[in-house]
């Protein structure tokens, strides 16, 4: 398909919006009683410090809502005052957060309904209306929407957005793109669906295994099977990185990104020749502010004497598991949760482990004084943050 003549037409075309409906300022104040959070501004206000009783929280400088979430909510509220009768649906949740999405359903704004791992786009009718959530659709399911007829209001964030036009570049010079990302998460889905040739590395080893079959060649078929949800259909590792444009998905580690970058154009510049590096290797820089700023002040802050981190976001929010990661690399105990809930009354904890298993840790918070870091992802409301936090006090007092 040509990728980009059917965005143009989807632009043009009158059921299309993606700037919103002129009702920001209701749906500013509506959002800020619902989601942001006076303990937090406090917080904000004392440098990023509250000490409480035993209990010293030491706030991440940056953290909570980026801007593309703020906006893509945003879109939502405003596309439910626009059409107030109209059946919503969304593609997929808007962003990543329980408490978010469960707003979304009594606004009744409805998911599509997901059949044996395939979405069911018959329950799409010609005059509903239909949400692409913040890090996008593919370009087979805003396809489909465009040919029912329906409504589509489009939050993708520009940064996605972005991507998307890197993976085009490559296209159109005939390089592959190598995707750092997670091969199942719904923005790499969505980008992959605009590029031509691609192949999507999880991490460095596997972005090494990659640059290693560059260099020395390998067992073609052990390659195949590894990568075999992860590229292009017909694929072929002999043939198809000859000439590689990194691209990512913008929640990875920005210090792995860019680590990739430099490992493929060592790769290329070893196996070519400096000369020979631009006719097989391009890089644009496409790692979102938010989430390399939100990383820079996680990495600030594990530098201080910190007892415990608490990371807070929806378990499958990409960016906020990079922020667990950090601390998990720092060696401190830190615990993801998704919503205050999970922590019980009785000083026992229920969190994400960075293999994607819940534990439950017993006296997770050690008596005497404390300081607690905290850090919430890119689509987590202030409102949880403080939730957490203050239940935190309570437990300790
Ligand atoms: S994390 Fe970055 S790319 Fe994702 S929605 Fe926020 S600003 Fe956009």
């Amino acid at each position: 398909m040509d990728t980009k003549a059917f965005k143009r037409t989807l632009q043009h075309s009158e059921n299309y919006n993606r700037k919103g409906f002129g009702h920001q300022a209701e749906v500013t104040t509506q959002l800020q009683s619902e989601y942001q959070s006076s303990l937090i501004q406090e917080i904000r206000d004392r440098n990023y410090i509250l000490q409480r009783g035993d209990v010293t929280i030491r706030l991440a400088q940056a953290f909570g809502f980026c801007w593309g979430v703020e906006r893509a909510v945003a879109m939502a509220y405003e596309t439910r005052q626009h059409f107030p009768t109209e059946q919503i649906w969304i593609t997929n949740e808007i962003i990543h957060n329980p408490s978010v999405n469960q707003r979304m359903q009594e606004m009744a704004v409805k998911f599509i309904p997901v059949e044996t791992g395939k979405k069911d786009f018959t329950v799409v009718e010609t005059n509903d209306v239909v949400i692409l959530p913040a890090f996008g659709a593919s370009i087979q399911e805003m396809q489909i929407l465009h040919d029912k007829g329906c409504k589509i209001v489009d939050t993708t964030c520009p940064w996605v957005s972005k991507v998307w036009n890197t993976v085009e570049k490559h296209k159109k010079i005939d390089y592959t793109s190598i995707i750092h990302g997670k091969y199942k998460h719904e923005e790499t889905v969505a980008t992959s669906s605009f590029a031509g040739k691609y192949l999507i590395v999880l991490n460095l080893k596997e972005a090494q295994y990659v640059a290693d079959y560059i260099l020395n060649g390998g067992n073609r078929e052990e390659f195949l099977q590894k990568f075999a949800k992860a590229c292009s259909a017909g694929f072929d590792p002999d043939k198809d990185l000859e000439r590689v444009g990194i691209a990512n998905q913008t929640t990875m580690l920005k210090g792995e990104t860019e680590q990739i970058g430099k490992l493929f154009e060592r790769t290329m510049m070893q196996k070519y020749g400096t000369t020979e590096l631009n006719e097989h290797f391009q890089s644009f820089n496409t790692i979102c502010d938010a989430t390399q700023e939100r990383q820079d002040a996680m990495l600030e802050l594990v530098q201080h004497d910190l007892d415990l981190m608490v990371v807070i976001g929806g378990f499958n929010s990409s960016n906020t598991t990079q922020l667990q990661q950090i601390a998990f690399e720092k060696g401190i105990p830190s615990y993801h949760i998704d919503s205050v809930d999970r922590i019980k009354s009785d000083n026992a904890i229920e969190h994400r482990q960075l293999n994607g298993e819940l534990a439950i840790a017993q006296n997770w918070l050690p008596s005497g004084k404390i300081v607690v870091g905290v850090t919430s992802g890119a689509s987590t409301p202030d409102k949880v943050v403080e939730d957490v936090i203050e239940k935190i006090f309570t437990l300790k007092a």
